[in-house]
């Protein structure tokens, strides 16, 4: 096992709200992106893991930065709108003065006579000695270029020179030069704003969102210690700071930061003093990356982690049929325990629905082993169902193993399986 590895285990296994962290779905834990349809979205996570503090109880802060960051992106665009609309009649006006009557000489022709014109541009190409005269020849009879330009050369440095800012110029000149990088500003703030977008947007772990077990310190704790131990490490992407207690635009930018997470409350706004909002990307080492896009997720890693350090025997994802997938069959003496491991989106999600899908999980196992308890290599063997999942709730766990106790007590599957959650597999040694 890698010192990585080793280290996030140990804060697995003795941190509670390294555990919460850790077990959320990977789509809650990591930076995820969604591209498509409505009805068939494709998305992926990074091993980005944000660090804000934007979201608060009431979703105060977030509110502010999303409704400010929206009114921003609207002024810009119409800005950028103006800019484009003041160089269009510019760059168009310079082209028809210039080249207007060539184009219309050059479209008239090849539409009057094509193949005499083909064969002009075959004769031209081919000809390796003569190329250059021949081409400047066919550029001078339509007026692209002056009769006094007779090598590439001269061209070259003609356009050069016409492309010199001057007041003469009309395409190149102080106003025009300004308004470009009046442009050229306002698409920077378009980057700026877009990037803080993907930001709040992401359906992100942001540390105010929190277990009943954890609170805002033993979470930032955590950040910081998985921070020390190098689980995560800061990034190349940049981090967006506002303050949200100053007027819009009056303190926010994107910008690198290389900083422990234990230090973030330090960011204070220069203006008010008060604390910060900050979207801070930290990158997940691929040891524990891998392992949470996974697709049966950290919860059978950690199980695994469990079984090798109390001993025990096991098997993973082992295939039965053509359609069974045990997801990790562990051994203790003569019983079996089957395990389907299976980590639930806990945000935007009802206990009903949650408490419904646990029920449809459970079944599917016991109708597994159902099909297979009677291969040879069971015989006189107890097998045990587990449905080992990322809910910490009592509740939900109450009721739904009430649930098959009542209904099917007499299937033994039913009556002798579990649905526990890591905290609850417990080993005698
Ligand atoms: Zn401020």
């Amino acid at each position: 096992m890698t010192i990585i590895k080793k280290k996030f285990y140990h804060l697995f296994w003795n941190n509670p709200s390294c555990q919460n962290l850790f077990l959320l779905s990977k789509e809650e834990l990591l930076e995820t992106k969604t591209f498509g349809e409505d009805n068939s979205p494709y998305s992926f996570s990074t091993n980005r893991i944000i660090v804000s503090n934007a979201q608060d109880d009431q979703n105060e802060f977030i509110d502010t930065i999303k409704n400010r960051s929206e009114l921003y992106n609207m002024e810009i665009d119409s800005l950028l709108n103006e800019k484009i609309e003041y160089f269009k009649p510019l760059i168009e006006q310079f082209f028809d003065s210039k080249f207007k009557k060539s184009i219309e000489k050059l479209i008239n022709d090849v539409e009057k006579k094509p193949l005499k014109f083909l064969t002009l541009i075959l004769k031209t190409a081919l000809d390796d000695e003569n190329r250059e005269t021949k081409a400047i020849e066919f550029l001078q009879d339509y007026g692209f270029i002056g009769k006094n330009l007779n090598t590439f050369k001269e061209i070259e440095a003609n356009i050069g020179k016409s492309l010199m800012p001057s007041k003469s110029n009309e395409l190149i000149n102080e106003n025009t030069i300004n308004t470009f990088f009046e442009g050229v500003k306002f698409i920077k703030e378009l980057y700026v704003n877009h990037s803080y977008k993907n930001l709040y947007n992401t359906n992100q772990v942001l540390i105010n969102t929190l277990n009943s077990e954890d609170n805002f310190q033993s979470r930032i704790k955590l950040f910081g210690e998985l921070y020390d131990s190098k689980i995560i490490a800061p990034t190349k992407d940049d981090a967006f700071i506002e303050c949200s207690h100053c007027d819009p635009l009056t303190y926010r930018g994107v910008f690198q930061l290389r900083l422990n997470p234990k230090k973030l409350k330090d960011l204070k706004c220069p203006v008010c003093s008060n604390e910060l909002t900050y979207f801070v990307p930290y990158e997940l080492h691929s040891d524990i990356f891998n392992a949470v896009k996974s697709h049966d997720g950290l919860i059978l890693y950690a199980l695994q982690n469990k079984l090798l350090e109390n001993g025990i025997q096991y098997e993973l994802n082992k295939k039965f049929l053509n359609d069974i997938e045990i997801d990790c069959i562990f051994k203790d003496g003569d019983k079996r325990f089957f395990v389907e491991t299976k980590m639930y989106k806990q945000n935007n999600t009802t206990e009903d629905k949650l408490i419904s899908k646990i029920k449809e999980h459970f079944s599917k196992l016991i109708k597994d082993i159902e099909r297979i308890e009677n291969n040879e290599e069971f015989k006189g063997l107890e097998i045990i169902p587990l449905l080992l999942i990322n809910i910490n709730s009592e509740k939900v766990l109450n009721i739904t193993q009430q649930y098959f106790k009542l209904n099917f007590s007499e299937n033994k599957y039913y009556k002798d399986g579990k649905i526990i959650n890591l905290n609850l597999l417990k080993f005698k040694n």
